[in-house]
Formats: C-alpha cells, structure tokens, sequence
C-alpha cells in the first residue's frame, strides 16, 4: 500500500486484490455517510447497505489502510482491562452490556465471516494468552475466574499442556479461550469492502474527508474532488484519523507495534510451532505476539517501530528471542516486515462519541478492534435504524479529550521499547 512495504507487510503480499472503488466524483446525496474504510466503517456500511439504506463510505487512502490492514490478526473476546475491573471503569450497567457486547464479538466475526464467504484464512482454534513466569500465572487465574463468573467458556493450561500447544518451555501456562482465533486481517477488510459493495453499499477510495457543514437538517462533508450530503455521519476514523475528527487521534496514545513474518515452515516444523494455529500474546509489560498464517509462516511481533534505529534493534532482537523461544526453527529468514500505531485510551477502554446531531462514531479499541469494530460497527447501523436507542447502546456518551504531553509519552515508548529490545530483553 503506498509502495510502502514496511506499512502492510505480509498481508499486502498475501490478501486477495480489494474491490474495485475510486474517488469520489461530483455532488451526492445519500442517508448515510460513513468516514473510515476500517472494521468499524465497513461493518456499518454492510450492516445499513442490507437494511435498505442508502450508504456512502468515504475512504481517506485504500480499505484496511488504518489498524485493519496492519494488526496481529487476532480476534479477541473482551478487551485489556480486566473483566470485574470494566464496570468500574464504564459504569455498572455500560459496563456488563460492554462485557456481554465483547464477549460475543468473535463469535459474530466468524458468522459474518461464514454467512457472506468471506476469505480471511480465518482460524477458529482459540487463542492462549501465554503466563510468563508466576506474577503472569497470578494474573490469568484472576482473568480465568473473572469470565468464567460471567459463563465465557474460557480455561486455564497448564505449564505442559501450554508447552505441547506452543512448541516451546517458556512458559508457566496459558490461559485458552475458545471464542477467540485468528484471521488474515488485511482480507478480512477487503472481504467487508466486497461485501458491503454487494449489498448496495457505495465506497469511495482515495477520498479524504476534508471539511463539513450543516445544511438545514442535513449534513454535507467534502472531499478534493465532491461532496455528500446525508442526515447521518458515522465517524469511524480512529487512531489513523485526519481531517474534521482529528480528535479521534488526539485523544489516543499511539503505541508503536512491529511484526516481523518468517518464510513459511516445513511440514516437520509445523507439527511442532502451533499445530493447532492458536493465536498467542504474553503477559508482559513490552509484550510479544505470535501467530501462524495459513501457509505456515510464523507472524511474531512487539512493541516499537521500525524505522530508523528501530528497524536494526528491532530485528535482531525478533531473531533472538525466536530462536531461544523456538530453537527448532534455527536462523529461520524473515519474509516480511511492518509496524503500525496502536490508539490506546487513557483508562484502555473504548469511546462512544456523538460529536454533533446524528454525527456519531466508535473508536479507541487499544489494540482489539477486529471483533469490536466489527460489532460495534454492526450497533452504529442498529442505532441509525432506530433499533437501538442512545441509552440502550454498551458505552456512554464522552467528549474527546487530547491526552496530556502526548508526543512526549510516544516518543518515550518508541524508544523505551528500543531500549529493552537492544539490552536483551528477550521474547
Ligand atoms: C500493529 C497493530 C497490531 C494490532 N493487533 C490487533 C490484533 O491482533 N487484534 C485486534 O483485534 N486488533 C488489533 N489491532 C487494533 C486494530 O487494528 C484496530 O483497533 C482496528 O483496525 C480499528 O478499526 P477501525 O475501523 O475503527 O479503524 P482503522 O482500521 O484504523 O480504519 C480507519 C480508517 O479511516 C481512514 N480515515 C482517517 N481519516 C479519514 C478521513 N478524514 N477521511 C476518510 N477516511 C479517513 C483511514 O485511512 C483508515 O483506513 C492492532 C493494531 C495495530 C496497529
């Protein structure tokens, strides 16, 4: 995307082509305009399209060019912050309708998924949030108890079932949760494009939001090359946003998050690393992912960016810790590599936003948006439908609010995750 191979990586190289879509041209009405060609958009714009109702969705660059073409690729139930901890956070009752919402999302990613045959290398086997050492332990038997109250399926590994499911010994256990997986998230974007495109919806690409304007009761909003005039704007721009919602942006802390992908493994290899393709995190503070895609390639990533110092420290330290995490692979190549920004909130939980009347969006899912942003998406059209009042949706109403010493606080953590990465810190 962009000529640009450290932006998308291996799901540029591997996604089936996107849609057919270009700009916009000339003046056009519609009921809705969505901003955003992510999860979030295009879930409400096939969601709206299917309902009868008459969608543009503006793009600023390409579908998935945000998150959704540059993440891990797993799909989570729930969000960081600790189940019994949401309530707290959100309020008791946004809080259990969030919980419930979330816990139920990936189940809702793999029927859309199934329903409309969309090719995503979509893996249903669960994922393993890996215990590194016993404060990580600690904390997965606190997480384990806390859904389990909340009848989520999920269960608690011991350090050799983890060690059989892994292929490595680095581990004090896991916890496994069923409804979870993994998908190619690139594909999965542009499978929601094709999708929603089909249903009716109509997609521009190469059309950045520039400006908006009341008219009467309607809005309009403007790109380069036209405009669009709607009742509704859906907002879902996030931490890639630009334009009239640059506060989308602003009220988030970008946490810098590579990937590096290796060649694919042989057949031996495979039954060793991930037989079962479970998505995987750890639990520590500078975390490191890994997850299989269907070829078999090893996708492990961290904290930090891969530009300039970065790339270097980056990289040999991914070769470090694969071979002391997998000895197995040797000094496995890597095929492709790519960072992004993750939007962390201040208090890690996600926004509801109604920035004006009927202009409304989503956004903040601190690095869980596949499944959030799918069914979240899927609220914003229910919303608009009328099938969902404003006091019956998971989040309350906030205003953005920018962070304070933002830039700052990034730049600590792009380096800080330097720091850790070049003095050895391994996997
Ligand atoms: C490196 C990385 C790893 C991650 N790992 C995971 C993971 O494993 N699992 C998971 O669930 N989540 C993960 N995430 C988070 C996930 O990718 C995001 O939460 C998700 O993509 C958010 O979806 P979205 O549709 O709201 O926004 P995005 O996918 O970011 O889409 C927003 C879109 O809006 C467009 N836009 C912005 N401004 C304008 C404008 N003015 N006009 C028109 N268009 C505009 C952008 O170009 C962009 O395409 C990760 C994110 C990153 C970066």
């Amino acid at each position: 995307m962009l000529n640009n191979p450290r932006s998308h990586g291996l799901w540029e190289k591997t996604a089936p082509a996107a849609p057919m879509a270009g700009p916009l041209d000339g003046d056009v009405t519609a009921d809705v305009i969505i901003v955003g060609g992510g999860y979030t958009g295009l879930s409400s714009a096939l969601h709206l399209a299917e309902a009868g109702t008459r969608v543009v969705l503006l793009e600023a660059q390409e579908f998935g060019f945000g998150g959704a073409g540059r993440n891990v690729g797993l799909i989570n139930g729930g969000m960081w912050v600790m189940p019994d901890d949401i309530p707290g956070v959100l309020g008791p009752v946004h809080g259990e309708r969030t919980l419930e919402l979330l816990g139920g999302a990936p189940l809702a990613v793999r029927t859309l998924v199934a329903k409309h045959e969309i090719a995503c290398e979509i893996e249903t086997n669960g994922t393993l949030h890996l215990a590194v050492g016993a404060d990580g332990l600690t904390e997965l038997e606190a997480r384990a108890k806390q859904w389990q109250a909340r009848g989520a399926p999920v269960r608690l590994l011991s350090a050799e079932e983890t060690a059989s499911r892994v292929g490595s010994h680095a581990y004090a256990g896991a916890l496994f949760d069923p409804r979870a997986g993994t998908l190619q998230p690139l594909a999965y974007a542009r499978g929601l494009a094709r999708t929603a495109i089909r249903a009716g919806a109509r997609l521009h690409t190469g059309s950045a939001v520039i400006a908006t304007e009341k008219s009467g009761d309607s809005w309009i909003v403007r790109t380069s090359t036209g405009s669009v005039t709607a009742q509704w704007i859906i907002v879902a721009t996030d931490a890639y946003s630009t334009g009239p919602w640059e506060q989308v942006r602003t009220e988030q802390l970008h946490l810098p998050y590579f990937n590096f992908a290796t060649v694919p493994l042989g057949d031996n290899l495979r039954q060793s690393v991930l037989p079962n393709c479970e998505g995987c995190w750890d639990t520590k503070e500078i975390l490191s992912s890994f997850r299989m895609d269907k070829a078999g390639r090893l996708v492990f990533g961290s904290v930090g960016a891969l530009r300039n110092t970065g790339a270097g420290i980056h990289r040999n330290w991914a070769r470090r810790s694969l071979k002391k995490l997998f000895p197995q692979l040797g000094d496995i190549a890597f095929e492709a590599e790519w960072y992004g920004k993750i939007g962390m909130t201040a208090d890690a939980v996600p926004r509801f936003h109604k920035f004006d009347r009927n202009v409304v969006g989503f956004s903040g899912y601190n690095g869980r948006g596949i499944a959030p942003g799918t069914v979240f998406g899927q609220t914003l059209a229910r919303h608009i439908l009328g099938e969902i009042s404003e006091d019956a949706l998971p989040l309350p109403i906030t205003a953005p609010k920018d962070q304070k010493f933002r830039t700052a606080r990034e730049l600590y953590y792009e380096m800080g995750a330097q720091a850790a990465h070049f003095a050895g810190n391994r996997f």
